[in-house]
């Protein structure tokens, strides 16, 4: 990718001890201007972390789709937006798993995100038992193809993760040539759904146990435009390891 894209997604990790370990990512960060650099912090950090950096973007790891109202605990796009987030991530398995997300909840919380002005990365990743079956790529292209937005400015708006769910944090990745074909296959969705001009400029990250010495590996693949990071997000030092890698 021209200019690749590293989101560290913190997960529920994080207090306010932490918020060093942002500010040495956004200052490292602005002297690698050849990467674009993002954090999702969890929402109780959101606001501190925005204030922390001067670079680097800052997302939420999810929000609710309606706008306001009669919902105890939950926080919505506008929310999130007003707070700093620039991006929200949808999606991603472990939301899908623990608080059963599917399509249509999720396309109702993109819609929430692209009226809050928010873009959004839309996550998307097989199991183990898919993998092996041989099903992957019509499993990944379905999901996929059931939360896209029918937009004209996608490549604003939306980024797409591919996260093979048995390789979050496992230390286990995919095979480059497994990952190449996925995201292959993953660019031919986009340019049928939007035209070549836009599907080529949506980025696809890469997540699952990417780490500073698997990152230019994994980076440098065809349409791998970027990384989405779990476990080596959490300190500056691994984090900027994949960044420098990029
Ligand atoms: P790990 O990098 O810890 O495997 O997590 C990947 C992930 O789920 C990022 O969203």
């Amino acid at each position: 990718a021209e200019r690749p894209y590293i989101v560290g997604n913190w997960k529920m990790n994080g207090t306010r001890a932490m918020l060093p370990e942002a500010r040495a990512i956004d200052r490292a960060s602005q002297r690698v201007m050849k990467v674009e650099v993002a954090l999702a912090p969890p929402y109780t950090l959101i606001h501190a972390v925005h204030r922390e950096v001067e670079q680097i973007g800052v997302g939420a790891q999810d929000c609710h789709p309606g706008e306001d109202g009669a919902h105890t605990g939950d926080i919505s796009a506008n929310m999130v937006a007003d707070a700093g987030a620039k991006f929200v991530i949808l999606g991603h398995s472990e939301r899908r798993q623990d608080h059963g997300e599917d399509s249509a909840l999720l396309s109702a919380k993109l819609d929430a995100a692209l009226n809050a002005g928010i873009r959004a990365i839309l996550c998307c990743g097989e199991t183990l038992t898919t993998r092996e079956s041989g099903n992957a790529e019509a499993f990944v292209l379905g999901q996929l193809r059931e939360i896209l937005p029918d937009i004209d400015n996608a490549a604003d708006s939306v980024t797409v993760a591919y996260e093979p769910i048995w390789a979050i944090g496992t230390g286990r990745t995919a095979e480059t040539g497994d990952i190449e074909a996925m995201h292959g296959s993953i660019r031919r969705l986009l340019n049928d759904t939007y035209g070549e001009e836009t599907g080529s400029q949506i980025r696809i990250l890469y997540g699952g146990s990417v780490k500073p010495d698997n990152a230019r590996d994994i980076l440098e693949l065809e349409n791998v435009d970027g990384a989405l990071v779990g476990g080596a997000s959490l300190t500056a030092e691994s984090f900027l390891g994949i960044v420098l890698a990029a």
